[in-house]
């Protein structure tokens, strides 16, 4: 199969499964169904050339642990979609934008610089912290930041859908 090319039915796939998993977890895509679809394209795209789905308009490494804050959807939605009703790309919109009450705007890059990324959010354990004495450690999904004590993180986020790799332990 030529890897540049995306099969249209799988494209109309995908884009059902993301929409789906996407209103389960309280979050919509962008109603114009055309350019999401293109979106979706890009994604499938980038999943050919690097085997996980990069986000669509940002420029990948090709690495996946340096790319993992942006493969979809990215470390980097939720707090675009707070502040500016969208994600980076557009292809998840706010309530408001989704039932066409208003259209998204720009949303500027939030990614930091390479030497920035990767830093946890870590509570420091010890004797003075009392969260130190929890049974269990705390991980934290780093897309939706769902929290869960239990001795690993779960395999797919019950809230986004993420994989477990996008968990950080948080205490
Ligand atoms: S959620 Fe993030 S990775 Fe996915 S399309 Fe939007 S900006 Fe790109």
């Amino acid at each position: 199969m030529n890897p540049a090319v995306v099969d249209e039915k799988e494209i109309d796939r995908i884009y059902l499964i993301l929409k789906k998993e996407a209103e389960s977890g309280g979050y919509f895509l962008n109603p114009d169904v055309e350019f999401t679809k293109n979106l979706v394209r890009g994604l499938l795209k980038n999943e050919q050339r690097y085997g996980y789905r990069a986000c669509p308009c940002r420029l990948a490494s090709g690495e996946k642990d340096d790319d993992l804050d942006i493969i979809c959807p990215c470390n980097y939605r939720d707090p675009d979609l707070n502040d500016f009703g969208a994600c980076y790309c557009a292809l998840y919109v706010s309530g408001e934008i989704s039932a066409g009450k208003t259209t998204p705007a720009p949303v500027p890059e939030r990614r930091p610089p390479r030497t920035e990324r990767g830093k946890k959010h870590v509570i420091p354990s010890g004797p003075g912290n009392a969260l130190s004495s929890l049974s269990l450690p705390v991980w934290r999904c780093t897309v939706c930041g769902y929290l869960c004590a239990r001795e690993q993180p779960p395999e797919i986020c019950p809230i986004c859908k993420v994989r477990k790799e996008r968990f950080e332990r948080f205490i």
